[in-house]
């Protein structure tokens, strides 16, 4: 009947169901893997969380011109440098 035998019929079947399958197994494997790291980051943007490095200001060696913190900064070595150590 119309050249479809029902092991045609069958395997088709099969086929468009294994790969319905496989297609849902797939994305439900990506959403498992790409989930962990959203819920890192969005406790990472928690705006209490407080940072975990501070910023520190630099300036310039007027010798050198080797950036150092502002404050508790160190000489160089070199002679004229106007930081203490
Ligand atoms: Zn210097």
């Amino acid at each position: 009947m119309l050249g479809l035998s029902l092991g045609k019929l069958l395997f088709t079947i099969i086929v468009v169901a294994a790969v319905f399958f496989g297609w849902k197994w797939l994305s439900r494997m990506q959403a498992v893997r790409g989930g962990a790291p959203r819920r890192v980051r969005e406790k990472a943007d928690r705006p209490s969380a407080p940072p975990a490095v501070e910023a520190v200001d630099m300036v310039a060696c007027p010798v050198c011109g080797d950036y150092v913190p502002a404050k508790g900064a160190r000489s160089c070595g070199r002679s004229g440098c106007p930081y203490p150590g």
